[in-house]
């Protein structure tokens, strides 16, 4: 039958063509290479169109390995420092896409997503990389050299990229095609987790807190020694918003999150120095001030303190910085923004993503047991891994 088969013949195949496969195809197509990408879904780069709520945040300004999740911390340093930030902001600039800073180092696209997508396909066009679509994939073997076989046609290269991604959102097509084909050959794959996830409550904080879902409050939420202040958001299941979902990623099974709720102020002074009345009223009109009204109440309701003696009101601050909250589990890869865990990093040259036990095979983007915190670091994960493979080729 393999008469039948269309044959093709590149210096590099590139199984997936999302953000760390597009950005690994440029490099490498711009040193030269024959490159190819295969593509499952009928258009390359969906989970870009729907980053950052349609606006992809591309890029932070402020990264380092510190935003990264790892079983090795230091693996993510050499990627980084090839392929930085202002790399990637140099190419939108170049293609003229206007950006704007939202926060904490953020830059979203002032547009729409479509613009990074857009400046990928432009790139890959003039680098003379090929995509392919709609490519399903059935077999991939390697003997002299790796072989992808795909229905009627049989691509063939001497070096495999596999930049399939996570597990998040199965919805948009995501499965554990990576990961299958990492054990497939050999390569060491670390248990993977939902990531930047919302957290779902216990019954019984759910029957305590969920009536007040859509309110939200700055605090600290803390977990494994890292801690994030940002906004909370109190949703029909659980927790969510961006503290929430940057200590998701941290957060183990059985183990509780600490929510400051009222980070680096006093609520319980005024009553401590007898500046105002040492009543219930008092303390909730406190706490009132710096939480939403509703959340304030609940949460005295729940947590009225027995006495207001100085030490049960030192109990009631501490307990105020240091709300303890036991999830009851996670929404999981439906609702994660990332996957963590995943092809481990000890497998892989950190200057190449190369394969330590298997010459000519790569392993890029979010298939990695490297997670960035929220805030544009996945995305440079995305190009600084997919460049680093790509400059390898
Ligand atoms: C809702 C949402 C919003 C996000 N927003 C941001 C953001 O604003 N900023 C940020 O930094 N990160 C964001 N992320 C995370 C970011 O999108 C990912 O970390 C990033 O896309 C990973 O890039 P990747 O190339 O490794 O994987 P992907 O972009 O997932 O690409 C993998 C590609 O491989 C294809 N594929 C899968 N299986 C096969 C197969 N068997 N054969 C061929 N092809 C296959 C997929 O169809 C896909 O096109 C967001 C994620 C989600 C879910």
């Amino acid at each position: 039958m393999s008469h039948n088969f269309l044959k093709h013949k590149y210096d590099a195949l590139i199984l997936g063509g999302g953000a760390a496969g597009l950005m690994c195809a440029i490099e490498a197509g711009k040193r030269g290479r024959r490159v190819a990408v295969l593509e499952r879904a009928e258009r390359l780069g969906k989970k870009i169109l729907i980053s950052g709520g349609g606006r992809c945040n591309f890029t932070n300004i402020h990264c380092t390995a510190a935003n990264f999740i790892s079983g090795n911390t230091h693996f993510a340093k050499s990627a980084l420092a090839r392929y930085t930030p202002a790399d990637f902001v140099a190419l939108v600039e170049k293609h003229h896409i206007p950006y704007h800073e939202k926060t904490l180092g953020q830059l979203f696209c002032d547009r729409s997503a479509q613009d990074i997508l857009d400046l990928l396909e432009k790139e890959c066009h003039e680098s003379g990389a090929q995509l392919f679509p709609n490519i399903a994939i059935q077999e991939v073997t390697r003997a002299d050299e790796f072989v992808v076989c795909a229905g009627e046609r049989e691509f063939r290269a001497p070096a495999l990229v596999v930049a399939t991604g996570g597990l998040s959102i199965p919805k948009m097509g995501a499965t554990g095609f990576g990961y299958e084909l990492a054990r497939q050959f050999g390569v060491a794959v670390r248990e993977t987790r939902p990531g930047l996830v919302p957290l779902l409550f216990s019954a019984e904080d759910a029957r305590r807190y969920c009536e007040l879902a859509g309110v939200s409050a700055e605090v600290i939420a803390a977990c494994e020694g890292q801690h994030f202040r940002e906004k909370m958001l109190v949703t029909h299941r659980g927790l969510s918003g961006p503290a929430i979902l940057q200590i998701s990623s941290y957060w183990k099974k059985k183990e509780s999150i600490l929510i400051d709720l009222a980070p680096e102020l006093q609520v319980t002074a005024g009553l401590l120095e007898g500046t105002v009345p040492r009543n219930v009223a008092s303390l909730r009109a406190a706490l009132r001030r710096v939480i939403p009204n509703r959340l304030a109440d609940r949460w005295l309701e729940i947590h009225q303190p027995k006495s207001l003696t100085n030490n049960a009101l030192e109990d009631m601050e501490r307990h105020i910085h240091r709300w303890a909250v036991a999830p009851a589990g996670t929404e999981g890869y439906g609702k994660a923004e990332v996957t963590a865990g995943g092809v481990d990093t000890n497998e892989l040259s950190a200057k190449t993503m190369e394969s330590r036990k298997v010459p000519g095979l790569f392993f890029i983007g979010e298939l990695v047991d490297v997670t960035g915190h929220l805030g544009g670091f996945n995305f440079q994960w995305a190009w600084a891994s997919g460049a680093s493979a790509g400059r390898a080729l």
